[in-house]
């Protein structure tokens, strides 16, 4: 176990008065309700408060209650979603709401366990929807509050470590005060996000400062231990071949099936190699040119994405052959593509429209 530098209601005590000081005012900070808690803490995991923002004002114009949500079809929820990346989380929010929806009134239990049994529910999620919507002596523990931690305590493990991972819960555990749980974490999450920075960590703003470790010893550079990251070249290469094909002002498209990378959402139609396109759509196609139209590359949290864009014309009837990627096909309209669920890739693949159907025009 860590060196304990202080009482834990010291701790908690500086962290909640700090935050009450200092909170920014954010849109998801003025109404406490569970659903609206839910909804902000999955969406700011892995993607910048900036970022969310809009997204965050979008999502409850159009689903303004769990109820809203359960009835509304996934390609919607997924329109909503479109741009913050990694899908599941939406997908999962649907299916929680419907379950929601049919068993709990519509409304989210306030026990941590039962908020875990929900799909896309966690402990961290469910300890931020416990602690801040209903005020439960519930824990949470995300990345900066385990970096901040690992520096107050001198954790000298790996963090993501399980032993780390065990210990950094059982100190938020013992910290987090019945008064104000809610707060606490908050604040916590808050001093890691803006004060405990990875580099350079602003130790003179900081009220842990007297308390922490890392900082008394001079070691805030060393902390936290982290085992090297796998370099973006390391990653695995997914090459993908995709067609880019319009008839009469509308686009063929492919929809995803609703679960793997970019599950349930819509894209060009796409395979490993680019003789297989024919075979998937049965149609006959004559690619313009002997280079693609555009190669698009991106890097996504576990792998490298190359999708090589092939214009064409295509003869004949759309068929999809037997697919364990799609499940259907669908030519459609141009002017409608912003209302779609598409990911970032098929984003930036279709900023280029103007130069792929260029390309079309003066090949036909
Ligand atoms: S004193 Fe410095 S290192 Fe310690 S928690 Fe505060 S910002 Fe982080």
């Amino acid at each position: 176990m860590s060196k304990s530098p202080t009482s834990y209601s010291d701790l908690a005590d500086r962290v909640v008065r700090h935050y009450k000081k200092t909170k920014r005012d954010l849109p998801w900070r003025k109404n406490r309700a569970a659903y609206k808690v839910w909804i902000s803490e999955i969406m700011l995991q892995q993607t910048r408060v900036a970022a969310v923002i809009p997204y965050y004002e979008r999502w409850f114009n159009r689903f303004p209650t769990v109820e809203a949500l359960a009835n509304a079809p996934l390609d919607d929820v997924l329109a909503h979603w479109s741009g913050l990346g990694y899908y599941s989380r939406a997908r999962n929010i649907h299916t929680s709401a419907k379950e929601l929806h049919q068993h709990y009134g519509g409304q989210l239990p306030q026990d941590a366990k039962e908020l875990r049994s929900l799909p896309g529910i966690g402990r961290y999620t469910a300890g931020a929807i416990s602690s801040i919507a209903y005020g439960k002596r519930e824990p949470l523990v995300d990345g900066n509050v385990a970096r901040l931690l690992s520096r107050v305590f001198e954790i000298e493990e790996d963090i993501k470590s399980t032993s780390a991972i065990k210990q950094l819960w059982e100190l938020c555990t013992k910290m987090v005060p019945a008064g104000s749980p809610g707060e606490f974490n908050q604040g916590l999450m808050e001093l890691g996000a803006l004060v405990c920075l990875p580099k350079n960590p602003k130790c003179g703003h900081c009220p842990l400062e007297p308390v922490c470790l890392a900082h008394a010893h001079d070691r805030t550079g060393e902390l936290p231990v982290q085992a090297k990251r796998k370099k973006d070249s390391d990653k695995p290469l997914l090459e993908r071949d995709a067609l880019f094909v319009i008839r009469r002002g509308k686009i063929l498209l492919a929809h995803r099936v609703p679960k793997g990378l970019f599950g349930g959402l819509w894209e060009l139609p796409q395979t490993p190699s680019r003789p297989e396109l024919a075979g998937l759509l049965s149609l006959s196609l004559s690619f313009h040119g002997k280079k693609p139209g555009m190669v698009h590359s991106q890097v996504l949290s576990h792998r490298r994405l190359c999708i090589r864009v092939w214009p064409a014309s295509a003869e004949g009837r759309t068929k999809l052959a037997a697919s364990t990627s799609y499940q259907a096909l669908k030519w459609y309209p141009l002017s409608q593509l912003t209302t779609l669920g598409i990911s970032s890739a098929s984003k930036a693949i279709f900023q280029n429209i103007a130069e792929l159907r260029a390309i079309n025009r003066e090949q036909q």
